[in-house]
Parts: C-alpha cells; structure tokens; sequence
C-alpha cells in the first residue's frame, strides 16, 4: 500500500482556510490532526476537536517526550502536532492535513521532504483584515497584532509548493483539489503502480 500524502496547508488568520478545507473534506477524504496548544478554548471549540487544550507544563512535557512532529510559538501560544497519529494514518495510506503556520510548516518540509505544503493567500491583506473584524472573536489589538503577522507570513509563501487564492471560495477548493491530484500522479508517488501495471505485461506505460 502506497503511503498517504501528508498535506501541510498555512494561511495568515482570516484568509478562509478553514472553510476551503471543509469544501475539500466533502470531495477528498482527509485525516486532519488535531494540534495540541496552550492558547485558550474560544467560544464553541471543543478538547480534542479543534485542538488538544494543554496546559504550558503539559506541553513543554509533550515536546521533551519527542511527541510532536513540529512546534512553534505564535502570538504567546505554543502550538504543535502530535507526532503519532499523523504517522499512523500516514503509513495506513490515508492522506493526512497539518493546518499549521510557517515556522512549524518549515519544519516539516526539513523532517518530511516528501510533504507537500500549500500556502492560502488573501486576495490583499486589506480584506484579511475586514474578514477578522467581521469574525469578531479578537480584539482590535490581537487583530492588528494577527494582520502585522500575516504579512510577515505572506513573505514566506515562497518556501511553499503552491499556493492558492481565496478570492473566490469554488475556485480556492477547486485548485486546492487539483493539487492533491497532480502530486498523486508523480512518478515518485507512482512506483507501485507502475510495477503494478509493468507486472501485467501490458506494455501500457
Ligand atoms: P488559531 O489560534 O487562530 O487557531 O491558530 C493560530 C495559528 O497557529 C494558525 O496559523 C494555525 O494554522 C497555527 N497552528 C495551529 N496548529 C498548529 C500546530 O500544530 N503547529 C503550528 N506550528 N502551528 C499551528
């Protein structure tokens, strides 16, 4: 069995990507990992689905336990992904998703070279902001604080693979699906079929 895809996807806050992942989700069955943080539970997020609620302590335990696969500190929060089940589902052959930002997705690509990292763009950092406003979950100060980030953010979209725009939401999904399609017909990820295929004597390829 041919492992899964590890997808590493990074967007400034705002741009959208939770919801382009969720359009995806319908069309491309995913494993998304759960990350552990130390940030507070917002209004309607639930332990163990949106993220692993930790304490600092309980964190810092994780990454000295080599439980996590990457990690980083972002606006006075640590974040990480726990290192096991993204490895099991991996090696199951299920694609697995890391929503992740930049320092954290740098390290994967170090780690897991085989990973492959899309970054989502606002269509400017103007509507980035008016899109965080709107959400009103933060502050006006943590939203200037989160739009200073982003652009530092957006910067280093050219260590990713590609990248999308969620300008419109279809169109985001949409290349966003194309993607996972062409990196699952590469000739590195195709070995097994071609034997497969090569085995038949069909002289096909
Ligand atoms: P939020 O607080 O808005 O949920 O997330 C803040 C940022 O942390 C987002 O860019 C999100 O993608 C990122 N993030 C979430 N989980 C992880 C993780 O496990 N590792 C890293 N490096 N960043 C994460």
């Amino acid at each position: 069995m041919s492992r899964g895809l590890l997808i590493v996807v990074s967007a400034p806050s705002g741009c959208g990507k939770g919801t382009i992942l969720e359009q995806v989700r319908k069309r491309h069955e995913f494993y998304y990992s759960v990350s552990a943080t130390t940030r507070a539970p917002r209004e309607g997020e639930k332990d163990g689905v949106s993220y692993h609620f930790m304490t600092k302590e309980g964190f810092e335990k994780l990454v000295s336990d080599n439980g996590v696969l990457e990690y980083a500190s972002y606006c006075d929060n640590y974040y990480g992904t726990p290192r096991g089940p993204v490895e099991e589902m991996l090696a199951a052959g299920k694609d697995v998703v890391l929503e992740i930002e930049v320092k954290g997705a740098m390290q994967v690509k170090e780690k897991c070279p085989e990973a492959v990292l899309i970054f989502i763009l606002p269509p400017s950092v103007d509507t980035l902001r008016h899109r965080l406003n709107k959400r009103k979950t933060e502050t006006e100060e943590v939203i200037e604080k989160r739009v200073a980030e982003a652009a530092g953010e957006i910067a280093q979209s050219v260590n990713y693979d590609y990248v999308v725009v969620n300008d419109d939401l279809d169109e985001a999904v949409e290349n966003f699906l194309t993607v996972i399609k062409a990196e699952k017909m590469t000739v590195k990820r195709s070995h097994a079929l071609i034997d497969k295929i090569s085995e038949k004597g069909d002289n096909k390829l």
